[in-house]
């Protein structure tokens, strides 16, 4: 059971940042497109839109949680505009 669990969250984690890299996580700015009428700001500060980028990247709640992860690595980096660009920096 448990290896199955390691499966099963290693494929639901890469599924989840294949949608990131994808922009087709279901951001507000995705549900929007789609048709859907929402209150246009992002959930956690409630300041601006939640696109890809800011809710991934640039949220004010979100940097906290890369600082964190940087901290705990030992690494730095100037964050980047697109998650796509994040992705290839840990993985390419
Ligand atoms: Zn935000």
């Amino acid at each position: 059971m448990e290896e199955y669990l390691k499966k099963f969250n290693s494929y639901r984690s890469a599924s989840f940042t294949w949608l990131v890299i994808r922009k087709i996580c279901l951001t507000q700015e995705v549900l929007q497109k789609k048709g859907r009428t929402l209150v246009p700001r992002c959930f956690l500060c409630n300041l601006t839109g939640e696109t890809n980028s800011h809710l991934f990247l640039h949220c004010k709640f979100t940097i906290q949680h890369w600082e964190l992860l940087l901290d705990i690595t030992s690494q730095s980096w100037a964050m980047p505009e697109q998650t796509a660009d994040l992705f290839s920096f840990f993985f390419f």
